[in-house]
């Protein structure tokens, strides 16, 4: 396999382009928005100066890299060679079944069709196409370049060799591989939500403040970062719309979102992304600042 199409250029599809272009593969990118397309290689280049910074990438591995990937916004054009096509888009599941129809009828009939959905069924996605058997799921983590992770997701009819070969393809770009069966939140987000939503409603009764209970975590458990801390990280819409996944999948009131996580979607306080949720970023993201609000 050497020729991969990404669809979508937003935070995840430039850092799945990045990593399949530095292993020498093939890589379309493609985008409706022309101006994500031209962020997303800015963002590219700026990650490989990272890389090169810390002394893990030459200044020629970088020129190569860049020159592996193409940019396109008609997905005809950028698909056409296809021999994957791993779609990264907006995570909404009627954007997502318009994109593999699309796929499906664009895509080389041998085509593999992979989603980086964190939440929407891949078997849905699957049922979409003709070639349901050729559809996974790939789920990379963010930051894509860092992060070792991919979670493969089987769906109800995706064929044994295509998750081989999935796996297979991972591998050669430097990832590990956890596989999921297709049900809500997958593994990674079916335990990492709940958390993350326990640990609002402990702020929310007011057992513990911000700080006590990312400490705990952080300190106590070794994890990198304290759960709130990951919410603004993640985004708290969708930390929202993943709960409401898990809520309606399974039926089961544990997985309701807190109402404090509903009342800051509500209000637009999001995470990092609008400045301000858990902690304070206006100031910039280095030091930890608690929002006011809970103060
Ligand atoms: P994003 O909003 O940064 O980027 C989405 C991109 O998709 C945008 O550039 C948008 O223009 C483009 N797009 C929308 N409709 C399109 C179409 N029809 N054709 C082509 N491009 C289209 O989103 P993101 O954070 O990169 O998330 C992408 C996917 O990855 C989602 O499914 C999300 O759940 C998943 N994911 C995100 C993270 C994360 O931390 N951000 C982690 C794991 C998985």
């Amino acid at each position: 396999m050497k020729n991969i199409t990404v669809i979508g250029s937003g935070t995840m599809g430039n850092g799945i382009a990045h990593v399949f272009a530095q292993n020498n593969y093939s890589v379309s990118l493609v985008d409706v928005n022309p101006a994500a397309l031209e962020k997303a290689l800015a963002n590219i280049s700026k990650n490989f100066d990272r890389q090169i910074a810390k002394g893990n990438v030459s200044e020629d591995q970088k020129a190569q890299a860049l020159a592996n990937i193409t940019t396109f916004t008609s997905m005809a054009e950028g698909i056409k060679d296809a021999e994957l096509a791993i779609e990264a888009a907006t995570e909404n599941e009627n954007i997502k079944l318009k994109i593999f129809k699309e796929m499906d009828d664009l895509a080389p009939a041998g085509c593999l069709l992979a989603s980086n959905t964190s939440s929407i069924s891949i078997t849905k996605l699957a049922a979409k196409t003709k070639r349901p058997g050729k559809v996974i799921g790939m789920h990379f983590m963010n930051p894509v370049p860092m992060m070792k992770l991919v979670e493969v997701i089987n769906g109800f009819t995706t064929d044994e060799e295509v998750t081989k070969t999935i796996i297979e393809t991972a591998e050669n770009i430097g990832k590990i591989t956890a596989l999921s069966m297709d049900y809500p939140g997958f593994i990674a987000n079916r335990l990492l939500m709940p958390m993350i939503n326990e640990a609002i409603h402990t702020l929310h009764e007011g057992v513990g403040g911000v700080e006590d209970i990312d400490n705990i975590m952080k300190l106590g458990m070794a994890h990198p970062m304290g759960p709130l801390q990951l919410a603004d990280f993640i985004g708290l819409d969708v930390c929202h719309s993943i709960m409401t996944v898990l809520y309606r999948g399974f039926g089961n009131p544990k997985y309701v979102p807190c109402p404090l996580l509903t009342n800051m979607v509500a209000s637009k306080s999001l995470g990092k992304k609008t400045g301000e949720g858990f902690y304070n970023y206006t100031h910039g993201g280095k030091d930890l600042v608690v929002s006011s609000r809970f103060k």
